[in-house]
């Protein structure tokens, strides 16, 4: 199978454009349960990803639809020539990335680009791109200058694309109706017949003669404008938040001019996970912090400041502890002085086998607490065992290949012999963690500049 042109859908649904039916049907019932409106009450954008889900799902989910993306797109799914069951699909995610595309000179500009046929809706054209932010750009603001290009109507003959007083004769190629038939090849054995807009007169069944085009735009009607453009990433704004330019896209003669729409897309940070306005990090303290206290400068701030923390006296750190540092997670959107919280996990690092070696055992011994007993009660047989080291995620793959929760509940076995009470803590643990970094309670909007 040649590489298919675009992924979005697949990324949509986690898995590669390999994946077999079997792993799109899992991967989507997966993400259906977490992604579920309903378990989701704090984002506000859970139900567009939810409904971004469902199409990306129906279109492949059928073989013959996802052949056609595959090879072409969603492009080749949107119009007559795409199988019934695309078209709504296909026209979900045109509401989600907008109908526009081929944004000049823009970063990384894409779009889908949605013909409608002659008679089809006319929708203002809306140039979305996404827009790549480190955290530290949302932590602390930043301003962005782009160099742009769009489509601006002519000035010299005001987008007729012709010389003053010349009249444009209907198109000779599709003979004045702007469109024509195009086969369209859907499976070996089916062929489409679509109507595609005429590539003659542009879907605009009539044309100017050459010797009357306007001179500047050459008939194109419009012509290139380059203009100079600053985004705000402001303090605390959300992964998927959208900086709208109004109507900063290319103008087409007679309907407004579309926005461009940046989408903001939050790289993965190396040392803080965020959620919502909150941020999780992990430092590792020594085995002696963890018994006889610290005071230091356990991080560096995504602005640069060191952030300092002394443990209360008397107090010994357990393995898996957490602390939280009020008022150092992020700013929140347009509130920039209310800041969410900041929650580090302590890992506890035990010396290694050269410390051990070094150390006088017999001197330390009294110092530590003692050693536990054998059993209560006694077992009436003892067998002697050998002492090996073992890799339990690598037992956990070989025993069960089933679901990855469902090792999560295993691991309460194998781990330190939880009763049922503690199980039911970690359960809730678990989904606490899920939604740690995955789902923004910040709230994204659209904001005109
Ligand atoms: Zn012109
Ligand atoms: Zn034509």
């Amino acid at each position: 199978m040649p590489a298919p042109v675009e992924t979005e859908l697949y990324d949509v649904l986690g898995v590669p454009p390999s994946a077999s039916e079997g792993d799109i049907k899992k991967a989507y019932r997966q993400k259906a349960r977490e992604q579920h409106p309903d378990k989701n009450p704090n984002d506000p954008e859970a139900s567009a990803k939810f409904q971004e889900l469902g199409a990306a799902y129906e279109i492949l989910s059928d073989p013959q639809s996802r052949g056609i993306y595959d090879e072409r797109g969603l492009g080749g799914l949107s119009g007559a020539g795409g199988p019934s069951g695309g078209m709504d699909a296909a026209d979900v995610f045109a509401q989600f990335f907008g109908g526009g595309a081929g944004f000049g000179g823009g970063p990384g500009g894409f779009g889908f680009d949605f013909d409608f046929g002659p008679g089809g809706p006319r929708r203002k054209r809306d140039d979305v791109i996404p827009y790549e932010v480190t955290l530290e750009d949302l932590y602390n603001g930043k301003s962005v200058k782009l160099n742009m290009e769009k489509n601006a109507t002519c000035g010299t003959c005001q987008g007729s694309g012709g010389k003053k007083g010349a009249k444009p004769k209907p198109c000779a190629k599709c003979e004045g109706k702007g469109w024509t038939y195009t086969q369209t090849q859907i499976s070996h054995a089916r062929i489409a017949t679509a109507r595609a807009k005429c590539s003659d007169c542009n879907g605009e069944k009539e044309k100017i003669r050459e010797k009357d085009r306007c001179k500047r735009c050459k008939g194109e009607k419009t012509v290139k404008e380059k203009t100079r453009q600053e985004i705000f990433i402001e303090k605390g704004m959300s992964d998927r938040q959208r900086i709208v330019l109004a109507g900063a896209a290319d103008e087409e003669p007679g309907q407004p001019a579309g926005d461009v729409v940046f989408v903001l897309k939050q790289k993965p940070h190396l040392v803080f996970e965020r959620s919502g306005a909150d941020l999780l990090t992990t430092v590792t303290i020594t085995l002696s912090e963890a018994l006889l206290g610290f005071s230091r400068i356990m991080l560096t701030h995504l602005d640069g400041r060191g952030i300092k923390v002394t443990s209360p006296p008397m107090k010994v750190i357990k393995p898996n502890h957490t602390i939280v540092l009020r008022g150092e997670g992020m700013p929140t959107y347009k509130r920039p002085d209310h800041k969410g919280d900041l929650y580090v996990g302590l890992e506890i690092e035990m010396p290694d086998e050269s410390w051990a070696r070094s150390v006088d055992k017999a001197a330390l011994r009294p110092l530590l607490p003692p050693k536990r007993e054998d059993v209560s009660p006694l077992p009436a047989i003892v067998d002697e065992v050998d002492y090996e080291e073992a890799d339990i995620e690598e037992v956990r793959e070989r025993s069960f290949p089933a679901g990855a929760n469902f090792f999560d509940g295993v691991f309460g076995q194998f781990g330190d012999g939880a009763d049922d009470e503690e199980e039911e803590d970690w359960e809730d643990e678990e989904e606490d963690d899920h939604n740690f970094g995955f789902h923004p309670a910040g709230e994204p909007e659209c904001r005109p500049q």
